[in-house]
């Protein structure tokens, strides 16, 4: 007898495939460490968004996890501007720390522009500065954007050569959107890029081998998105409240986009871990730039243990 049901999707193992990346930071942080190199990562928190510190949170549990040291900066919700860009001239001018992160976002009252800016362009693991974000434009090796970085993982895990296939990227966001096309044109593929004003996202989204959505709607991408066999990347984080509790889901319908998708990242358990792992990826790659730098006597710091 002929089975009707139809194959559903694999999922993407956003878990195993970021432990293989954490396993590659560790044994980097360990050859480092025979060199006497620590590198360090300094995690800023402003305020009291609950969310946030469970991120900066897990953060620091897996820079730990794979010996990376971690130094945590809090400072109140009332906390000036001011106050925030002197620690970050602080974080900047020292060598003995190599990566900055400021947990976004940030309190209505401070300038979140203005703070990214002020962070060394050499010491930005969020990639969020303006020269990174010009590097990764012009293809020259920068901190890239975490999410979008572990996103291509995935894929290249999935894929393999990316060449010549077709992706969407729903959502333009500076963190998200922009970067995830702009690493796709890279790797070889035509984009498409969909927003909020686009007409008739859905047909547009049909053409697409890969789908990477990061729109911040529950749900809003099913199967009637999709084209057979698309790959799916949902990097939507949205928390859904019901009689059952709370619980997060991504903006791809997963029961649905699963009938007719080739591979698809279950929420939660798809993309997020990958951008921690890739945080502390990016540790190490600014760990790396900043001892060629110093090399080319770009930078001029003589502390004992540098990363
Ligand atoms: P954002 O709000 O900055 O951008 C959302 C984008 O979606 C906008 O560019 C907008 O044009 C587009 N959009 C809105 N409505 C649309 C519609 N109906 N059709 C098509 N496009 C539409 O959001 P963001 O910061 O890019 O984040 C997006 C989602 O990804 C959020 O749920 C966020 O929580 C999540 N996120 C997850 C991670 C992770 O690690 N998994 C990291 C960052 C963001």
């Amino acid at each position: 007898m002929i089975s009707t049901t139809p194959a559903l999707a694999r999922d993407i193992d956003g878990k195993a495939i970021s432990a293989q990346v954490l396993d590659e930071v560790r044994e980097e942080v360990l050859a480092l460490a025979n060199q006497q190199i620590y590198p360090a990562l300094a995690v800023l928190l402003v305020g009291d968004d609950p969310a946030s510190h469970v991120y900066v949170r897990n953060k620091l549990l897996r820079a730990k996890d794979v010996g990376i040291r971690s130094l945590e900066y809090r400072l109140p919700e009332t906390a000036s501007q001011a106050q925030v860009l002197e620690l970050i001239a602080q974080l900047n001018a020292d060598p003995a720390v190599n990566g900055i992160l400021v947990q976004l976002p940030l309190p209505a009252s401070i300038d979140e522009q203005a703070v990214i800016h002020a962070i060394d362009p050499i010491k930005d693991v969020d990639g969020f500065h303006r020269e990174n974000v010009g590097g990764l434009v012009q293809g020259i090796e920068v901190l890239t954007p975490c999410t979008p970085s572990g996103c291509m993982r995935l894929l290249l895990e999935i894929c393999g050569d990316l060449s010549g296939l077709h992706a969407v990227v729903i959502g333009r966001s500076n963190i998200v959107g922009k970067p995830m096309a702009t690493l796709l044109l890279q790797a070889n593929c035509s984009v498409s890029v969909v927003h909020s004003r686009s007409v008739d996202a859905p047909a547009l989204c049909r053409l697409a081998d890969i789908v990477v959505a990061a729109v911040g709607r529950p749900a809003l991408i099913d199967a009637s998105w999709l084209k057979p066999g698309a790959v799916v990347i949902d990097v939507g984080i949205n928390r859904i409240t019901s009689e059952f509790g709370d619980r997060l889901v991504g903006d791809v319908d997963y029961a649905s986009a699963r009938t007719v998708a080739r591979a698809i990242t279950p929420v939660p358990g798809g993309v997020g871990p990958m951008t921690i792992a890739y945080l502390l990826k990016n540790t190490l790659i600014a760990s790396q730039l900043q001892r060629t730098a110093r090399l080319d006597g770009a930078l001029s710091v003589s502390a004992p243990v540098l990363g």
